[in-house]
């Protein structure tokens, strides 16, 4: 494993002298930041992961991705958490930690008390959702730590029900399209292709000279013109996709219902769908939703998302962002209820903090617990 590069934050110092915003100093996981005192601690320090290749989707390029790594502490057992803040959301190291700076769990006696603590945490802002899906996850790890069992259990999932996982190849030059398509081939019954731009025709083409694994490919809210969208869709389709996200802009709902009610593929929702609150206004518009913890403030919603989502009939992906295996075991244990998982941010970075959910013959496969069953590289 490389060297760990973490970056302290000094919210303590920032907080005490009334400070908006954090001052960002070099330090290591020795210099956590503990805030509360009551039965519960929260620790939490800044960590950024460091990608394997420069990822390119339609609208940027990034190399690293910021996050907050989170410690939940309850009678000697610690639960961990994380936020994961891709650029495109607008959250930050900085705004996550002012947030969890301002988080005080000792006015809950017990971290089972979730549906208690996540509606605290709405109060002390309506947005911030990494955030809040960082302590979401810590509780949930500590709580089947403190039952002993995996949380795919105490949820009633059947971990043998999990989904082959996409692998997500990015947006880049025939050859490395080439390149990453060979490196991943046999060992993933699925791939995802980032297209938006007037190259997405060239890398199909790319990955069908090397593969004919099916495709999901993700757009991006990259393609502006309904009706090339539409003719587009068709090709993908001879072509061997099976699932289109986020074709259009996430604003242009009537356009996106339009696609959808022709479309030979499945529309999902990915930018257009946050949380629970917002499947109402796109039911309809799209087939299903791609829930993803970093945007929708954890397990605890993302299970009510999926029952909401079934109820009016919706498909279900669950997806992850850039995430260390802490959150992409997470969002894994939601695998046995999605119709298609993409849930492979932890491999696509080279300074992973924990073993959890793995893949084998291209299916996610579960660690076997207590809570997200992580084990610290
Ligand atoms: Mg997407």
């Amino acid at each position: 494993m490389k060297r760990r590069e973490f970056i302290g934050v000094s919210i303590a110092a920032a907080a005490a002298a009334g400070l908006s915003s954090c001052r960002l100093v070099p330090k290591g996981e020795s210099h956590k930041t503990t805030v509360g005192g009551g039965k519960m601690s929260l620790r939490f320090y800044p960590y950024e992961l460091q990608l394997a290749h420069t990822f390119t989707v339609s609208s940027y390029s990034r190399n690293t991705t910021p996050g907050v790594q989170v410690e939940i502490e309850y009678d000697g057992i610690t639960g961990y958490g994380e936020a994961s803040m891709p650029p495109y959301l607008g959250h930050s190291v900085e705004s996550v930690c002012t947030f969890l700076s301002n988080v005080d769990l000792k006015q809950f006696s017990s971290p089972f008390l979730l549906e208690d603590i996540m509606s605290y945490l709405d109060t002390i802002s309506p947005g911030d959702a990494p955030a809040k899906a960082a302590i979401d996850i810590a509780l949930h790890d500590l709580t089947g730590k403190l039952l002993g069992a995996p949380l795919y259990q105490i949820f009633g999932y059947n971990p043998e029900k999990t989904r082959p996982t996409t692998f997500t190849i990015g947006i880049d030059t025939p050859e490395v399209v080439r390149q990453k398509t060979q490196e991943c081939a046999d060992r993933f019954n699925i791939l995802k292709i980032k297209v938006g731009l007037d190259s997405d025709e060239q890398m199909i083409r790319t990955i069908r000279s090397v593969t004919n694994l099916p495709l999901a490919v993700d757009a991006n809210q990259g393609w502006k013109d309904r009706q090339k969208a539409l003719d587009e869709i068709f090709w993908l389709k001879e072509n061997g996709v099976v699932l289109v996200e986020q074709p259009l802009p996430k604003e242009r709902l009537d356009d996106t219902a339009w696609l959808t009610e022709r479309s030979p593929l499945p529309i999902i929702a990915d930018e257009a769908i946050q949380r629970l609150r917002d499947i109402p206004a796109i039911k309809g518009a799209y087939n299903g939703i791609n829930i993803k913890l970093m945007k929708c403030t954890g397990l605890l919603e993302a299970r009510k998302m999926i029952a909401y989502a079934r109820a009016e009939g919706m498909m279900v992906m669950v997806g992850c962002m850039t995430e260390t295996s802490c959150a992409c075991t997470a969002a894994a244990q939601l695998a046995p209820a999605a119709d298609f998982c993409d849930i492979d941010g932890n491999l696509l970075i080279s300074n992973d903090l924990f073993k959890g959910v793995t893949v084998s013959d291209g299916l996610l496969k579960l660690p076997s617990g207590p809570g997200l069953g992580l084990t610290k590289i």
